[in-house]
């Protein structure tokens, strides 16, 4: 998150901007970061900066994975407790998509 204050503030001195409004996000399912506490969680890293007061908007980004038994591929939006091919069962995964983490788009005025 550190990355992504430095990443708009860097693009609002490009830009000559004055203030970064807007911040867009696309969190990947298997990427570990919790999207409710994101916002704020910047609030605390911006409050010195142009960036303070920015809107988070997050895209979520869905888990993919291709089963390696039968090369089907399975696209889970919310975790669970567990992640099995949906046409065979097998729990033999790979993850395609879904761990990254990266930013869409910074507004700035
Ligand atoms: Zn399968």
């Amino acid at each position: 998150m550190v990355d992504v204050l430095d990443t708009a503030l860097r693009v609002a001195e490009q830009n000559g901007g004055k203030k970064v409004t807007k911040i867009t996000l696309k969190i990947g399912l298997m990427s570990g970061i919790m999207p409710e506490y994101v916002q704020s969680f910047f609030d605390v890293i911006s409050k010195d900066s142009i960036a303070k007061g920015a809107e988070i908007i997050i895209e979520p980004d869905p888990a993919v994975f291709i089963c390696r038994k039968c090369g089907e591929k399975t696209t889970y939006e919310v975790l669970g407790p567990e992640y099995v091919c949906e046409d065979c069962g097998s729990a033999a995964l790979r993850m395609l998509s879904g761990h990254g983490f990266q930013i869409v788009n910074v507004g700035i005025i």
